[in-house]
């Protein structure tokens, strides 16, 4: 069998490459409603070479392989099936350099996000991408997905941030494309293209990220208010005026009930909430004067930075909190132009209620991306699978994508498809074959 022969090639890696029960169930699992799904191997690399050994033998031999990094992913995406084999980053998790008069850092894949904006911190510096799972996804898996985070209503997502990559493709050759200059043009941007491409066109096995100087004056908040659209209206009067928050998170009632509990930060009793924070020029008293005007009942104003973590803490704690509770939910990380959220919410809430569905919507509201939720229990699947898709194709009508960072994976492939339509999945699909011909990189992921 081509696994078996692919796991006797690969002998001298020794205990790196695990067959075992406790390796197969760790890797088989990622943060999506899918099941477990059982790879043949994992294998553990500690260096680029021994990847682009991986690599070339699994090509010659047809063998599936599925890049891991934190398995934090909610798509499906890096999941295998018994005949392939997971590639786990867990060990090249080095960052090998800190330039910051350069303005870049460079690191393994396998470092953890917040772990490298905390070495950045101490020089004085930022990375600022930070999904909320920061503290267990990786660099490449952020890069890998695109993933965005509280911060990139002003910061931007991953993508702003990868100035460089070093790629061990498919068949075992090792490329690096883009660059460690601040400016730099030439060529198609290959960089850009291994952004967000899940797994499907190669391994990152290095990264050069972008780091910019830590913010300063950062004042966060916490508005309540009746309803999820009166916040989502006080959002778009903020933005009107020209004020650009680096966050600006929605959180509904449902969201503040299960958090509340295990929270520092006293959730209030409300419809809703944003949470709100400012850095630099960006004034909270103009943003909270704003707010008011618009129906915010009430606003609490973090005080020190244990104030601010624990209401970043409370955020975060929401999705956790959520699958806990619903384990059958359906969620979705919808996209669309910011002014055209609150209606699309209110769409989607009203669609939910005439199902007979309950449903909770939070997340990065000033990006025009929210994670919206169909809270079934799992004999409402079926109904819950009809308003989710329903959710979805509105979302293609308004202008909007159906992942805002979460990724296609295997989760959401007959809806990308038809987001982009025949034309540019035939694009897509000529694209993947000139990287991966055999169709060994991640395969069934994103296109079918
Ligand atoms: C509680 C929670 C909160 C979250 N919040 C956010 C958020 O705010 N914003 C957001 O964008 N996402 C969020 N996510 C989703 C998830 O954390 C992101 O998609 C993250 O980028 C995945 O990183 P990972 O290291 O866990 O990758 P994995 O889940 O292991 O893999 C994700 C994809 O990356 C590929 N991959 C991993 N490493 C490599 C590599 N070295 N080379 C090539 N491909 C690779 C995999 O094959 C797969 O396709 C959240 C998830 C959870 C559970």
């Amino acid at each position: 069998m081509a696994l078996d022969m692919l796991l006797a090639r690969l002998a001298r890696l020794g205990d790196r490459v695990r067959t075992d029960d406790a390796a197969l169930a760790a890797a088989s699992r990622d943060e999506s409603h899918l099941s477990a799904s059982l790879p043949g191997a994992v294998i553990f690399p500690a260096s680029t070479a021994e990847v682009a050994l991986v690599a070339r033998e699994a090509h010659e031999l047809g063998v599936g392989l599925v890049p891991r990094g934190g398995g934090t992913g909610k798509s499906g995406a890096c999941l295998a099936r018994r005949d392939q084999v997971v590639v786990d980053f867990s060990r090249m998790n080095r960052i090998l350099e800190l330039r910051t008069a350069d303005l870049y850092a460079v690191v393994e894949p396998g470092v953890i996000t917040a772990e490298l904006d905390r070495a950045a911190r101490e020089r004085g510096f930022m990375y600022p991408p930070d999904p909320a799972s920061w503290e267990s996804c990786t660099i490449g898996g952020n890069i890998a997905t695109n993933a965005g985070g509280p911060r990139a209503v002003k910061y931007g997502v991953t993508h702003a941030y990868v100035w460089g990559l070093e790629v061990v493709l498919p068949g075992g050759r090792v490329i690096e494309v883009g660059r460690r200059s601040i400016k730099g043009v030439g060529g198609y941007d290959l960089t850009s293209l291994f952004v967000g491409s899940e797994g499907t066109l190669g391994f990152i096995t290095r990264a050069t990220v972008h780091l910019v100087p830590a913010a300063f004056e950062v004042q966060t908040a916490w508005l309540s208010f009746a309803a999820p659209l009166l916040a989502s209206r006080a959002a778009e009067r903020v933005f009107a005026a020209g004020i650009r928050p680096r966050m600006l998170e929605l959180v509904d009632r449902v969201s503040m009930d299960l958090v509340r509990p295990v929270s520092s930060f006293r959730l209030p009793e409300a419809g809703a909430a944003l949470l709100v924070e400012t850095d630099g020029d960006a004034a909270l008293p103009e943003l909270l004067r704003l707010a008011e005007a618009a129906q915010a009942d009430d606003s609490a104003v973090a005080e020190s930075e244990t104030d601010r973590e624990a209401m970043r803490r409370a955020r975060r704690l929401v999705s956790p909190r959520m699958k806990e509770a619903f384990p059958h939910k359906l969620s979705d990380d919808i996209a669309v132009p910011r002014s055209r959220m609150a209606d699309t919410l209110a769409w989607a809430a009203e669609r939910a209620a005439a199902a007979g569905l309950r449903f909770a919507a939070y997340g990065h509201l000033g990006d025009g991306n929210l994670h919206v939720n169909l809270l079934c229990s799992a004999d409402e699947l079926e109904r819950g699978a009809a308003v989710r898709a329903a959710v979805l194709a509105h979302t293609i009508e308004e202008g909007g994508m159906v992942s805002g960072e979460h990724g296609i994976g295997l989760v959401k492939r007959r809806e990308l498809a038809q987001q982009l339509g025949p034309e540019v999945v035939a694009l897509e699909r000529a694209v993947k074959s000139v990287f991966d011909p055999r169709g060994v990189m991640n395969p069934g992921k994103v296109l079918d």
